[in-house]
C-alpha cells in the first residue's frame, strides 16, 4: 500500500521512525529536510496522488494542541485538538481536507511525546477540565497499525489529571484501546452517515456494520463511546435513511450507555468546496441545493434546518437528552474530518 517514505532528517534516528520503516520491507526511503518540501509545493493533483500516497515521517516543532473550532466542541469547558497526522485512508467525497491541502500524501508527526508534554501543560493551566480531539485533520485510528496512535496516546492519558480524550473514527481498528483498562477520560466517536450515503460517498471505509461490531466491543470492556452524526447529509430519501440509520444502531446500542451524541451539518469553505468541485466534477453530492453564506457553503438554510430538526427529534426517541450535543457551527468553522 505505501511504497515511497519521505523522512525528515532531523527524526531518521527516531525509535518511531524506525520501527515504522521495518514494517514496510518494499519501501523507497527518501531523506528531506522539512516535510514541507514535499507536503506544500503549488500543482500536485490530490485526487491522483490519493491513489497512491507517500507516507512523510516529519517532526512537529510548534503548534501541538490548538483551540478546537465550534463542531468540534464536544463538551463544556475547554476544547482543544491535536494533529499527530495531515490526511487519511479513507476518502469521503465531503472531507474538508481535500479542499485544504494540495497533497494527499500522509504526515505522519512522530514526536509523539512533544505533543503529551504539550497537552499536559494546557491541561494545568486551568482548573476546569480540557478535552483533546485527535480526529480532526485524519482518522485517528484508520491507520493505526503503522502509526501505534492509539497504543501510545490512551496510556498517555491514564497518567493526565484534567484532561479527555476523543479518538474520532470510522475505523474499526480497536485492537491498540482494548489492551488496556478501560479509562474514564477516553471515548472514541464514531461518525456515520447512513448505510446507502456511506457506500456512495464514504469509500474504503469499514461498514456500517462493521463500525455497530466495533462499537460493541468496545462496550463490551467498558471502554465510553460516542456517536457522530456529522456531516449530515441531504438526499430526496433522507428521512427514511437517517431513520433506518438510527433504527439499526439502536437496535444494536444501548443508547443509555453511550457517552455522547452530537449531529453536525455540511459545510466548506468557498474556496476548499471550489477545489473540491475541480477535483470531482462529476460528484452529485456538489450538485445538491447548496448556497453560500458568509462565505461558508452548507445546504440551503430551510433544507438544513429541517434536516436537523428532524434528525434531533428522531434521536431524542432512543436517547437521554443529556447525550445529546447539536454542534451546530453557527459562526462557520471548516467541515468535517475524523
Ligand atoms: S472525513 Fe474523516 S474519515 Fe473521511 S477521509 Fe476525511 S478524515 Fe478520513
Amino acid at each position: 500500500m505505501i511504497d515511497l517514505i519521505y523522512v525528515e532528517k532531523a527524526i531518521k534516528a527516531h525509535p518511531r521512525t524506525r520501527a515504522i520503516l521495518e514494517r514496510f520491507a518494499n519501501k523507497t526511503v527518501i531523506e528531506c529536510d522539512r516535510y514541507t518540501e514535499i507536503f506544500n509545493p503549488a500543482g500536485q493533483n490530490f485526487r491522483l496522488q490519493k491513489q497512491r500516497p507517500a507516507l512523510i515521517l516529519a517532526r512537529k516543532q510548534e503548534g501541538w494542541v490548538l483551540p478546537a473550532p465550534p463542531e468540534y466542541r464536544i463538551a463544556a469547558g475547554r476544547n482543544f485538538y491535536f494533529s499527530h497526522m495531515l490526511n487519511c485512508l479513507y476518502d469521503c467525497r465531503y472531507c474538508f481536507l481535500q479542499g485544504m491541502y494540495r497533497s494527499a500524501n500522509y504526515v505522519l508527526f512522530v514526536n509523539y511525546e512533544d505533543f503529551v508534554t504539550a497537552i499536559e501543560a494546557v491541561a494545568d493551566s486551568a482548573a476546569t477540565p480540557a478535552w483533546f480531539c485527535s480526529g480532526y485533520d485524519c482518522d485517528s485510528l484508520a491507520l493505526e497499525p503503522v502509526t501505534r496512535f492509539a497504543e501510545y496516546f490512551v496510556p498517555a492519558f491514564a497518567e493526565l489529571d484534567n484532561a479527555f480524550l476523543e479518538l474520532r473514527t470510522k475505523s474499526t481498528q480497536i485492537r491498540d484501546i482494548l489492551r488496556y483498562a478501560p479509562l474514564s477520560n477516553v471515548v472514541t466517536a464514531f461518525s456515520f452517515t447512513p448505510d446507502r450515503v456511506a457506500r456512495e460517498l464514504e469509500h474504503r471505509t469499514p461498514s456500517v456494520s462493521k463500525r455497530l461490531d466495533a462499537i460493541a466491543k468496545l462496550q463490551q470492556a467498558g471502554w465510553a463511546v460516542g456517536l457522530r452524526f456529522d456531516p449530515l447529509i441531504y438526499t430526496a430519501q433522507f428521512r427514511a435513511q437517517y431513520q433506518q440509520l438510527f433504527q439499526q444502531i439502536f437496535t444494536r446500542l444501548n443508547p443509555q450507555t453511550l457517552h455522547s451524541v452530537s449531529l453536525g451539518v455540511f459545510r466548506l469553505p468557498k474556496g476548499y468546496f471550489r477545489t473540491l468541485v475541480k477535483l470531482y466534477p462529476e460528484e452529485r453530492l456538489f450538485a445538491a441545493p447548496l448556497e453560500e453564506r458568509d462565505g461558508m457553503i452548507s445546504y440551503r438554510a430551510d433544507l438544513e434546518a429541517e434536516m436537523r430538526d428532524y434528525c434531533e427529534q428522531e434521536l431524542l426517541k432512543y436517547l437521554p437528552r443529556e447525550s445529546f450535543f447539536p454542534c451546530y457551527p453557527e459562526s462557520g468553522g471548516k467541515a468535517h474530518a475524523g
